[in-house]
This record gives C-alpha cells, sequence and structure tokens, in this order.
C-alpha cells in the first residue's frame, strides 16, 4: 500500500524547526550527565560551566548582528522583547514626554502594548503605510515631536516579508534624538544586519524564527549611558539586574548556536530560499485573479503573501488538506481577524481573508514547492467552481 504523502510545511514565519545541531547542543545541557547547572551558582564549576556557554551564546548572538555582547539581553523571547524596550524605555523617560511612533502593520506583541500605553494616558502615532507595505522615512520625520519617548518600526514584515528603510528611520530618529526600537524578529540571519553602524537603539530578537528554539530571544541595548531601560521583570540579579530569572540555559545554548549557523549559512540559505519562493510564485501567477501583496516591495526571502480573488482563505486552507500555510500571522489568526497588516496595506477585510500567507525555509524542497503549487491550484480551481458569485463579486 502507498503511504500518504507528508505534510508540506509552508510556515516558517510561525516557527521553525530547530535544526539537528542545534538539538544535539542543547542536549548536553539537561540531563545528569551534562552541565545542567544554574549559570548563575558560580561557586562551583559545574555552574561556571554553565555559565562560561551562556556567554558563548551571548557572543554568538551579538556577532550576527555585529553588536557587542554586553550588549544583548536574554529574554523569554521577541514578544517580552518587545514589551521590554517599550514599557523599559517608557518608565525609565517618562518625565520627557508622554508621545510614542510606531507603524500600523507591527506585530501584535507591539501594537498590544501601545494600546495598553495609550489606555494608561500616553499618545501614540501610528504610521500608515503604502500599498506595497513600505513606510515612508517622510512620515517619520512629520511624527516626531519633542514630546517623543521612543519610535519602533519592524525590519521585515512577519506576514508579507516587506523590508522597512530602518537605516533611513533611524537616522531621522538620531537626528531628533529619539531612540529607534526595532522588532528584527523575522530580518535576523535573513537579512544581513550590523549593529555597529546602523543608528538603531533598541532591537528584538527570537531564536525560533532562526531554526533555535521556541521560548528564548533576545533584547540588543545600545551601550550609551544616556539610553537607560527600566527592568520589566523584577527578581535576581540575572542579566546584569535587568532581566530576572534563572537563565534557561540550554534555549539559551540552543539560541547561540542557531545564530552561529545562521551566521555562516544564512545568507546562502536566504538565496537558496529566494530561488525556491520565486519558483512558487512563477507557478502561483499564472492562475486568474491572484495577487502577490508587498511584490512591487523589496522583501526577505522566504515570504509569499497572495490574495486569491472571490474565494476565503479560510475554505482554501480546508481544500489544501497536508498543505500547512498560515491566513496572517499565527498570533493574529488566533484572534480570528482580518490581517491588520494587509488592511493598513489598502486590501478590504474580504480581500485580506481572501489571502494564504506561505513562508519557506533551511529545509523546504524543489519537490514540495512543486507539490504545493499543484494543490494550490486545484483547491483553488475546487472553490472557484462551488462559489462563482463570490468569485465574482471579489473581482469586480
Ligand atoms: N515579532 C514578530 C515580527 C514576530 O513574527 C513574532 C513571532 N510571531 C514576534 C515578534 C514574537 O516572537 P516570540 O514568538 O519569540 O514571542
Amino acid at each position: 500500500m502507498a503511504s500518504a504523502p507528508s505534510p508540506i510545511y509552508l510556515d516558517y514565519a510561525a516557527t521553525t524547526p530547530v535544526d539537528p545541531r542545534v538539538i544535539q547542543e542543547m542536549a548536553r545541557f539537561m540531563g545528569p550527565d551534562g552541565l545542567f547547572a544554574n549559570p548563575s551558582s558560580v561557586t562551583h564549576a559545574p555552574g561556571r560551566a554553565a555559565r562560561a556557554a551562556v556567554e558563548e551564546a551571548r557572543a554568538e548572538v551579538a556577532a550576527l548582528v555585529g553588536a557587542r555582547e554586553r550588549e544583548i539581553y536574554f529574554t523569554s523571547g521577541a514578544t517580552e522583547s518587545n514589551n521590554w524596550a517599550w514599557r523599559g524605555l517608557v518608565a525609565a523617560r517618562r518625565d520627557r514626554g508622554r508621545h510614542l511612533v510606531t507603524s500600523r502593520i507591527e506585530h501584535a506583541s507591539v501594537l498590544d502594548t501601545a494600546q495598553a500605553l495609550e489606555a494608561e494616558g500616553f499618545r501614540v502615532s501610528y504610521l500608515p503605510c503604502d500599498r506595497e507595505g513600505r513606510v515612508d522615512p517622510e512620515r517619520v520625520r512629520e511624527a516626531l515631536t519633542p514630546e517623543t519617548l521612543l519610535c519602533s518600526v519592524m525590519h521585515v514584515n512577519n506576514e508579507t516579508g516587506v523590508i522597512q528603510d530602518i537605516q533611513a528611520i533611524g537616522k531621522l530618529c538620531r537626528e531628533r534624538g529619539v531612540p529607534f526600537h526595532v522588532d528584527a524578529v523575522q530580518s535576523a540571519g535573513k537579512l544581513p544586519i550590523d549593529l555597529s553602524t546602523l543608528p538603531v537603539d533598541l532591537m528584538s530578537f527570537s531564536a525560533h524564527k532562526v531554526y533555535g528554539p521556541k521560548g528564548i530571544g533576545a533584547l540588543y541595548v545600545r551601550h550609551d549611558p544616556t539610553l537607560v531601560l527600566e527592568p520589566l521583570i523584577h527578581g535576581g540579579g540575572q542579566e546584569r539586574g535587568l532581566r530576572a530569572g534563572t537563565l534557561a540555559t540550554h534555549q539559551i545554548v540552543g539560541f547561540g548556536v542557531a545564530f552561529r549557523i545562521a551566521r555562516e549559512e544564512g545568507m546562502a540559505d536566504a538565496a537558496r530560499i529566494g530561488r525556491l519562493r520565486d519558483a512558487l510564485w512563477a507557478r502561483l501567477s499564472r492562475l486568474e485573479r491572484i495577487r502577490l501583496n508587498g511584490g512591487g516591495a523589496p522583501r526577505a526571502c522566504g515570504h509569499l503573501s497572495v490574495s486569491f480573488g472571490g474565494v476565503n482563505g479560510e475554505s482554501l486552507i480546508f481544500f489544501l488538506g497536508d498543505l500547512a500555510v498560515a491566513q496572517g500571522s499565527a498570533c493574529s489568526s488566533a484572534r480570528g481577524e482580518p490581517s491588520h497588516v494587509l488592511q493598513a496595506m489598502g486590501l478590504t477585510p474580504g480581500e485580506a481573508e481572501s489571502t494564504l500567507r506561505m513562508t519557506l525555509g533551511r529545509f523546504t524542497t524543489v519537490e514540495e514547492v512543486e507539490r504545493a503549487a499543484e494543490c494550490i491550484a486545484q483547491a483553488y480551481a475546487r472553490l472557484s467552481v462551488l462559489a462563482p458569485d463570490a468569485a465574482r463579486r471579489q473581482a469586480g
């Protein structure tokens, strides 16, 4: 009997598999024979060995993005890093003003923090993007005021892959003395980042988008005596008193190995993934009433956000069977709302709902891309026959 084809995973922007080389290294830091000691227990050799491993990982994370080791603080992931960047800075600077600047296409961990601060009496300017998903640096210039405490704009959007001009935005912030935070979760390891030259003060990272484990991330805080951040989590003195909690040695080690591999192989990986992504789009673009969101803007290698005119994305996903794709981001689909990113780009809620996000990664194969293209074309054709009225309504 022929075995069922295995699922095709095209949801790398939600999370990646952990690279086997990472798993192997992490395993050394868990069991009774391993380096499981608390890295803060430096009174004994096992603790000091764990500490050394944590510091080695910190150096690897820093090396990928051109940062110094002391500028990297481990967190539980980028959600915490984003919350901390905003709340930590606001707490340290609240006597200077009550205004914040961000964009309408940020991740929920930024937008929800912004909304929570609004409820506490802060004013937030939400910058628009154009039809291709780009935030115009000129809009940033217009939004900054002497009262602005922070500007926060993501590097690569998690739904469309569109790259923002963080160099230009950061330069404007620098000129006005406003700290600049960048969510680099989707760009680290995929695009070159050099914090030794970029005008960025705070940057968020997550290991599980770069073939590392979930539940570990970092916040880069530029070493600058004028850039003070209050802690978000209080407790022990870990991370130089700024982020309390027992360091998750095995997670941190996995993060370090994942970022080392990204430094050594990331750009070659990105080129290969970009070719596969383009091959998938070349197949899909032959279908009718189809639109590539952000197709006119520079994009990171793995993303394809495609609107299928006239069909509902949820129904399309149903017909896709074993194809693992997303409708929006994992976080916004948990809420069941049409994508705020696509709507900010001018799509109607209906068009946003008829969109699939396909994201490719290190383990995607040519054969998977071919099967995925076929599977999508078939499902789309079936749905277009089943719901021709809806197709006409949306096409018109
Ligand atoms: N920012 C972006 C752009 C993301 O894609 C994600 C993950 N979906 C996060 C932040 C949150 O990261 P984490 O899962 O590490 O909390």
